[in-house]
């Protein structure tokens, strides 16, 4: 996902930086609220734990899944703050 406001001069993409995941997924039980432990970046353990639980409560079957993912804003090219930016070195 990239997408670029002329008028604005900002650019808004995924964020990229040290540490910051993918994607954190997790999953909750819509009968019971349990919830599966968050994971980074893979969402394969959020669908195992949904199947596990059904597994052991079979009348559970709906859940709420989610997937966050993070963002972030950048100065685009003739967006003074760039300038700023790069002056300080970040
Ligand atoms: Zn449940």
């Amino acid at each position: 996902m990239r997408a670029l406001i002329k008028a604005a001069q900002w650019t808004l993409g995924p964020e990229t930086g040290e540490g910051a995941p993918q994607g954190i997924y997790s999953a909750e039980c819509m009968t019971c609220g349990a919830q599966a432990q968050p994971t980074d970046n893979k969402c394969l353990p959020v669908e195992v734990w949904t199947l596990k639980h059904t597994g052991l409560n079979p009348t559970h079957r709906q859940f709420r899944a989610t997937a966050e993912t993070f963002w972030c804003v950048t100065p685009a090219e003739g967006n003074p703050y760039r300038e700023n930016d790069t002056a300080q070195g970040a």
